[in-house]
């Protein structure tokens, strides 16, 4: 079963209370993507940001983030220890950092393809000829969130960026065969649940093959660190809809949820989610990459948070899967 919704719908499902929602979410994972979890381990390679977005903690501006860059052989040293853990796709996530040039992008992918692993980038905004590049080196899928399709409200959010740029980005990536995984940040200030259902029809529209969707969680040293609300069942709605809307994509359990709940994976797993991204980044650096506070597993190694989710998901009778992942491998 699968449903079509208009603008309207949304707005009303959002609206209304959810435990319906979240039934018939679980209801179509299970059907469209069965009972297996993905898991992508995640490497936060840098927290160097050109960006100033208002919302995260590594933007430019916050001078109180110790910077640092892992090398060529940290973040292979860290595929590595993913791939013994049995993942079998890897995020290379960073700020818009760019010291790491094309070139040495390139490098980089080719070497974690040596692994028998996808590989997901998550690096910003970059010209279509890089995107090229990145899939000619072997990168399979790209992670690039609209964060907000309000183009007043992402205008106020971004400085220097436009809506219309990070859109040609997306679609620049589809077309030239990447996996695309977009999504939103659900509760940032002056948002509207008119916009959230545009953010819902945009990744439809998109066709987007991933879609993550994360409460926002406001950091101190931002502009927006003042603005405290509890924007957990907000952001399981839109995913818990996203899933109705999009039967057959993969959607994470984001970890902002479960920095705003203890099992806020495990609710998101039972609640329309397929896929979870273990953090595999070296312990030491987790901490500076703390896009909004309260971040979990801080202190955990990466085979300790890779042993810990796996328990967490066979308790709720769901599996780990062993492949790949990508979106189309159910049908
Ligand atoms: N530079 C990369 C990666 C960004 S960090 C890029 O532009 O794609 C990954 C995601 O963290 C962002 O896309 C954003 O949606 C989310 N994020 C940032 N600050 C946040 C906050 N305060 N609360 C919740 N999510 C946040």
């Amino acid at each position: 079963m699968s449903y079509n919704f208009n603008k309207q719908d949304i707005i009303d499902i959002l609206n209304n209370s959810s435990e319906k929602l979240f039934q018939s979410a679980d209801k179509v994972r299970h059907e469209f993507k069965g009972d297996k979890v993905y898991l992508r381990g995640l490497i936060e390679f840098t927290n160097i940001c050109r960006c100033n977005c208002f919302y995260c903690g590594l933007r430019r501006d916050n001078s109180k983030v110790e910077r640092y860059r892992l090398s060529e052989k940290q973040i292979l040293e860290c595929t590595k220890i993913a791939y013994k853990s049995g993942i079998r796709t890897i995020v290379l996530q960073g700020g818009e950092d760019s010291f790491f040039s094309a070139d040495k992008l390139v490098s980089i992918i080719k070497k974690i393809k040596s692994y028998d692993v996808a590989l997901t980038l998550s690096i910003g905004e970059r010209t279509h000829e890089e995107y090229k590049i990145f899939k000619a080196a072997g990168a399979d899928r790209y992670l690039l969130r609209i964060e907000t399709t309000d183009k007043n409200l992402y205008k106020e959010l971004h400085p220097d960026m436009s809506l219309e740029n990070r859109i040609n980005c997306l679609y620049n990536l589809k077309s030239l065969g990447y996996e695309v995984g977009t999504g939103c940040i659900a509760g940032l200030p002056n948002q509207t649940i008119e916009s959230l259902a545009d953010d819902i029809l945009f990744f439809k529209e998109l066709d987007a093959d991933m879609a993550g969707i994360g409460p926002f969680i406001p950091h101190p040293n931002t502009p927006l660190g003042n603005f405290k609300r509890d924007n957990f069942e907000l952001a399981l709605k839109v995913m818990a809809l996203t899933r109705l809307i999009m039967p057959d994509i993969n959607i994470p359990a984001t970890s902002a949820m479960e920095s705003l709940r203890p099992n806020g994976r495990i609710i998101a797993l039972q609640s329309g989610a397929n896929v979870i991204m273990p953090n595999m980044t070296e312990v030491s650096y987790r901490k500076k990459y703390e896009i909004y506070p309260g971040k979990i597993c801080i202190n955990d190694s990466p085979l300790k948070c890779a042993g810990c989710i796996k328990n967490k998901i066979e308790s709720i009778g769901r599996k780990i899967s062993e492949t790949k992942g990508s979106r189309f491998e159910h049908k």
